[in-house]
């Protein structure tokens, strides 16, 4: 599901990336090193440093920052140019606020290629004089047994086997519920559910009656799952809603890949998509991550319809997506 505030990352992060990464290797980029991505640090002048790509020829370091005003939206902050021998840089005095949060990702620029491609994307928070304590959560004590037959039990284990937790939000998770999710995360690969690491059940949300799952951009690893959700498709919106996680946390590169293969950007500009071949629903027509999140959703709960509506679509989830996996 796509929300306003995700709705105007997704389009500014893809207006700087899909326009220009056109080949797509995974195999040469620059991931970042430090911070660590999700950290929180205490100095406005950090030193970033990421991996040694040996075919690099100079590095772009990109940063954005989330803005405090436009729906939480990532704006360009500014880039830096390195020589292909560095793998650090230090963030000058005055371009870094406190209480921020911040998102970078380093282009290799190579012989072969002036394009480059990049490495993951990592994002940090300052916090040199927090404004507010975060409340820490409690950690529910878990039942050590892993007893399939019971709340408890397979809250425990599906804590325990995909790290996932699983949280009563305004709404309960109910055993049923529980062994749709349980048995769906059986199926996936870590690669795809190590994204998610919140599943969690509220009964109504004020983005529409409608709507029923969101993940929201500036936490991309909780999923939300409304009661209308539940009921009406909950392996489906489950595995939809962990698709835009996926997308969100280091796969950037996947989702624009896809862009580039499905769509194509006819104005630049106003960043109207349009897609090269039909989405496999009416939803994925609205943009290219959620053409993607729909044709994931079917590759997993419904391959055989996708397989006959789109092969190039199930072949790339099934390569890039869930590593080969099939079901
Ligand atoms: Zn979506």
């Amino acid at each position: 599901m796509i929300t306003r505030k995700n709705f105007f990352i997704y389009l500014t992060v893809f207006l700087l990336f899909a326009s220009m990464i056109i080949p797509f290797s995974p195999l040469e980029a620059a991931d970042p090193i430090s911070p660590s991505s999700g950290e929180v640090i205490k100095t406005l002048t950090p030193e970033l440093t990421w991996k040694a790509d040996p075919g690099a020829v100079k590095y772009d370091i990109w940063m954005l920052k989330k803005s405090k005003k436009m729906f939480g939206l990532y704006t360009f902050l500014g880039r830096s140019i390195r020589e292909g021998t560095e793998t650090k840089l230090k963030i000058k005095t005055g371009t870094l606020e406190d209480n921020s949060d911040y998102l970078w990702m380093v282009r290799t620029v190579n012989k072969t290629s002036v394009i480059g491609s990049f490495g993951k994307t990592f994002r940090f928070s300052t916090a040199v004089n927090p404004i507010h304590q975060t409340p820490e959560n409690p950690t529910p004590t878990q039942p050590a047994s892993g007893d399939l037959n019971t709340i408890d039990g397979l809250l425990a284990a599906i804590k325990a086997k995909f790290g996932i937790t699983m949280e009563n939000g305004t709404a309960d998770w109910a055993l049923s519920n529980l062994r749709v999710i349980y048995n769906t995360l059986l199926k996936i690969p870590a690669k795809f559910y190590r994204c998610t690491k919140y599943l969690q059940r509220i009964s109504t949300t004020s983005l529409g009656a409608g709507v029923g799952g969101y993940v929201n951009s500036g936490d991309p690893s909780r999923v939300y799952m409304t009661t209308l959700g539940v009921n009406y498709d909950l392996a489906g919106i489950i595995v939809h809603e962990m698709t835009h996680c996926f997308q969100f946390n280091g796969n950037y590169g996947v989702a624009t890949a896809w862009t580039n293969q499905f769509w194509t950007a006819r104005n630049s500009y106003n960043g109207q998509w349009q897609p090269i071949s039909a989405p496999p629903t009416e939803y994925g027509k609205t943009n290219p991550l959620e053409d993607m999140a729909e044709s994931v959703k079917l590759y997993v709960t419904n391959a055989s319809n996708l397989k006959y509506q789109d092969m190039q679509r199930y072949n790339f989830v099934k390569q890039y997506v869930m590593n080969g996996v099939e079901f």
